[in-house]
């Protein structure tokens, strides 16, 4: 037991938080859920943060592509969210938006926020990276959340096909090799990223003829 657990708003072992991961490919509306979900808890008197990583808004905020958007805490390697959570107390539950993107050990604080500070952990993000291989933190998502949910909003690849996976382009050609995590879609970038079905990731064909 840390020194920290004393400003935890439940006494260890009193309740124990949940640890969820909700994984989906771009644009199936993940934020949008995350946001919707934060309104909900804070409608019931629940206390509650909101972190972020890599937003698309370039900034400390959780922003979402139909519009909506709420002040969020940026999540940094070396953040300990264990230390960020206890610190802004009494909390009852934390929103985890762009998780794939914290490291493994932020992860695990995440477990120790459920399992010794009795705070619900919703987290959300991709599972898998351009090369469609996961993400090192959504891969610990896996293993150690209570429930998994796969976000069921239709995103289509361009044949019609439920999208899967996140394709990145550059300069209009489907990209395989690279850095694990390029921020894309920024204005001139020459890095884009594209949903596609498995059909279509693994032959590459980007419907653009
Ligand atoms: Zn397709």
């Amino acid at each position: 037991m840390t020194e920290l657990s004393a400003l935890s708003s439940v006494p260890a072992g009193s309740r124990d938080g949940v640890l969820r991961f909700y994984f989906g490919p771009m644009d199936c509306g993940k934020s949008t859920l995350a946001l919707q979900m934060n309104y909900n808890h804070g409608r019931q008197g629940r206390r509650g943060l909101v972190l972020t990583k890599h937003d698309r808004s370039g900034g400390p905020r959780v922003t979402s592509r139909i519009g909506l958007g709420s002040e969020a805490i940026e999540v940094e390697d070396r953040l300990d969210l264990v230390t960020l959570v206890l610190t802004r107390g009494p909390i009852d539950y934390v929103i985890c938006d762009e998780a794939c993107f914290y490291t493994v050990e932020q992860i695990e604080q995440l477990a120790d926020l459920a399992d010794e500070h009795g705070i619900d952990v919703y987290a959300f993000g991709l599972a898998s990276d351009f090369r469609s291989q996961m993400f090192p933190a959504a891969q610990r998502l896996f293993e150690l959340a209570d429930e998994i949910s796969r976000l069921q909003v239709e995103v289509l690849c361009w044949c019609g096909r439920p999208g899967r996976l996140n394709a990145r382009v550059v300069e209009g050609k489907l990209v395989r090799t690279g850095e694990q995590i390029v921020i894309g879609d920024t204005g001139d970038d020459p890095v884009r990223y594209q949903v596609l079905c498995r059909r279509h990731y693994r032959t590459g064909d980007l419907g653009t003829g």
